[in-house]
């Protein structure tokens, strides 16, 4: 090797060293060192319920010291600080302290300034905080995060030049991703003089006083208030309550269109009429709420068997002389409540009207099903359709159906019955059936609710359905390139 080859390679070398050393002196601090405080978090959920509508607090000790309860007193706040945090730490227990409340309404980070006092430059904690803002985003659609910057203190002044760097770069992210806002609390900080005036901390200089939180949350409590709306209207999936804004964002995401088939049917003495269309639209909802999509409202006319009687015309379930299980016939008559018939000729007209209508509202797969004879006439039609509308279509009938896991796969037997506990369980009235189950009831078919039906089933039912559902449809929004 000569000289100069030699004098190349230390070179080399030594810009290699010049480019990793920094990356080694800003190594992540060990993240075990709050195994104590997780394990204190863990600890208070095994003993607490978890709320259902709440705000999540993450982040370092200005989160932790932070009355929360006391600043924002109409709202439920999951506090999860722990003090000394670096966003890697965050990262780290990432499990414990976010993705286990992913259905906060909106996040609320203080993190960043320990970074930055622990010698990571400002473009560092950034980086970290994307990676932090990445898995917010991966896990909990439909979150919006308020940062709260890394604050001027008389104790850190000397810190002061690299945190508004790190906070300028996150406040330009900010204004440009709808999901993250910038909670500008160090501005009116830094009007109280610089370093800002001490009556905002208590005595280290460094962790907010009451008077300090209080100039926070006035500034942060705006920003949260439109977080949880913005959460709210994003998390909608009914069609008829949708804005242009929230629908646009839907559609784009997954142009799904769930089409209640219901009736207002006679469903035996214990279940509401409704209930074709309850049972479907609700499972739809779940189903909207993990594929993506848009619920429309029920359909309730549907086709159905029919025969003229003494001038009356009976349908469906009426035909008790017809019933396709022995021992579970009885006498023809016209059941309370029905009024859902029309032929399969404007059935159809009416389908196609919705299919024309959903396909030029930007609609590219269509989920219809529930009242049996609506959705077995609709299916015999899925290819012609195809063709004609260049949309796919599906129902929801498959995979253990005849185990009473489908949807909707008797009639206000075991089944139904299960799914509308489930679904609306204080609709549910079994008092209303004959206690004694060597008496069929008018009008039901499949097995007898009175033995069999449970919320329980009913839930089985749903989450098999809902995870085949949710997989067919994602291969089929593949093939529309979503
Ligand atoms: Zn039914």
């Amino acid at each position: 090797m000569s000289t100069n080859r030699f004098t190349f390679n230390l070179f080399i070398i030594i810009i290699i060293l010049c480019v990793v050393f920094p990356v080694i002196a800003q190594e992540n601090p060990d993240p075990n060192r709050f195994q104590k405080e997780i394990e204190q978090f863990q600890a208070w959920d095994r003993k607490n319920a978890i709320p259902e509508d709440y705000v999540l607090m993450v982040g370092s000790s200005s989160i932790r010291m932070w009355q929360s309860m006391e600043s924002f007193p109409d709202l439920k706040i999951v506090n999860r600080g722990f003090g000394g945090a670096h966003i890697s730490d965050l990262i780290h227990f990432k499990h414990e302290i976010l993705l286990k409340y992913k259905a906060a309404q909106c996040i609320v980070l203080y993190c960043g300034g320990n970074d930055v006092t622990g010698g990571k430059s400002a473009e560092r904690v950034a980086s970290d905080f994307e990676t932090f803002w990445n898995i917010v985003q991966r896990h909990s659609l439909n979150t919006p995060l308020i940062y709260i910057p890394a604050k001027p203190c008389p104790a850190r002044w000397h810190l002061w030049d690299e945190e508004a760097k790190l906070n300028a770069i996150i406040q330009e992210w900010c204004q440009k991703d709808p999901w993250l806002y910038y909670a500008d609390t160090a501005t009116p900080m830094l009007e109280t003089g610089t370093p800002p005036d001490s009556s905002l901390f208590i005595k280290d200089l460094l962790h907010m006083s009451e008077k300090g939180y209080d100039m926070w949350t006035s500034v942060v409590r705006p920003l949260v208030d439109k977080g949880i709306r913005q959460h709210a209207e994003a998390n909608l999936v009914l069609y008829e309550e949708l804005t242009p804004t929230a629908f646009r964002k839907r559609i784009q995401e997954a142009p799904i269109a769930y089409v209640p088939l219901g009736t207002l049917e006679w469903h035996g003495e214990h279940l509401p009429l409704g209930s074709d269309g309850l049972q479907v639209k609700h499972f739809f909802e779940i189903l909207a709420s993990e594929a993506g999509g848009i619920v429309l409202p029920m359909h309730y006319l549907g086709p159905d068997r029919k025969k003229k009687m003494d001038g009356k015309e009976l349908y469906g379930m009426d035909l008790g002389s017809m019933h396709w299980e022995e021992g579970h016939k009885y006498a023809d008559q016209q059941f309370a409540g029905s009024a859902y018939w029309i032929s399969e000729k404007d059935f159809n007209k009416i389908l196609e009207a919705t299919w024309k209508q959903l396909s030029r509202a930007g609609f590219k797969i269509i989920v219809a099903h529930g009242h049996g004879p609506s959705t077995g006439f609709a299916s015999d039609r899925f290819g012609e359709w195809e063709k004609k509308y260049g949309m796919k279509f599906f129902h929801c009938w498959g995979h253990r159906d005849d185990e009473g896991l489908g949807i909707m796969v008797d009639h206000a037997g075991m089944n139904e019955t299960s799914l509308v506990m489930a679904l609306r369980p204080e609709l549910v009235h079994m008092e209303y059936l004959p206690a004694d189950t060597t008496h069929w009831p008018l009008g039901l078919g499949g097995k007898d609710p009175r033995i069999h039906a449970s919320s329980e089933l009913g839930w089985k039912a749903i989450t098999i359905q809902k995870d085949r559902m949710v997989k067919m449809l994602r291969e089929a929004l593949a093939e529309f390139e979503y």
